[in-house]
């Protein structure tokens, strides 16, 4: 699933087709079969089999990533990547469509990936964390252990830019300082420690492997135990 339901779906087909696509792109379906898996999805994910024969644009954008979640679902999947998916709609119908994604994979028994910047969506929505930076992973960690008490530099300074979640880690010396450097061009070392308050010379010559500090919670420091 895209961030963007509305340049995600290809406005010259109907929904039904978009939605049944990787069946006819994998052969797994015929054309009558793919009809009734169609009008099943879309019923599946709140909206009504007849809505098969319409265009993306007669759609609100809630209920295009509605369509976007019927599509993602046609082919039995284990696991869903969701790339930001409710970042481009009202807050109002965000909720909706988290709500759908917890109800389907309860229900289906899937696997979500959720890519987000959003912290109290991850909070609701997501067992485990794991932050990235540049292209590494710099923690992982249970998302009520993230929120409440992050380790990474980084991570702590997502938390506490976040509007609520920085009250909960109180005062402290935080990362914010500087541009990201460029992903074409990242720092040698720690690609963090352009930003980080505890960076050391040290940083600058190894890459922080990414190590087990406690269960279930990974880390890639160099200095873990200095204050952040
Ligand atoms: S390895 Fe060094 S620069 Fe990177 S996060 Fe840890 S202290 Fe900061």
């Amino acid at each position: 699933m895209f961030q963007d339901p509305a340049t995600s779906l290809d406005p010259r087909m109907r929904v039904g087709e978009s939605v049944t696509e990787s069946l006819l792109a994998h052969g797994l379906a015929g054309r009558a079969e793919r009809r009734d898996r169609a009008a099943a999805l879309l019923i599946q994910v709140g909206l009504a089999a007849d809505d098969a024969r319409r265009y993306p644009h007669e759609f609100s954008g809630g209920q295009r990533q509605r369509v976007a979640i019927a599509r993602a679902l046609a082919v039995g999947p284990d696991l869903i990547v969701a790339d930001e998916p409710v970042s481009a709609l009202d807050v109002s119908v965000q909720a909706q469509v988290i709500n759908l994604l917890l109800s389907l994979r309860d229900e289906l028994g899937l696997a979500l990936l959720f890519i987000s910047h959003d912290l109290p969506t991850v909070e609701f929505l997501c067992d485990s964390v794991v932050v990235m930076y540049l292209g590494r992973v710099m923690e992982r960690a249970p998302a009520g252990q993230f929120q409440h008490a992050p380790l990474h530099p980084y991570s702590q300074m997502l938390v506490r830019s976040a509007p609520r979640f920085g009250e909960r880690l109180g005062a402290g010396v935080s990362a914010d300082g500087g541009e990201m450097p460029s992903p074409l061009a990242p720092p040698t070392g720690c690609v963090f420690r352009t930003r980080c308050p505890r960076a050391t010379l040290e940083c600058a010559l190894a890459v922080p492997p990414l190590e087990q500090v406690a269960p279930g919670r990974w880390l890639a420091c160099i200095h873990p135990g200095a204050p952040a």
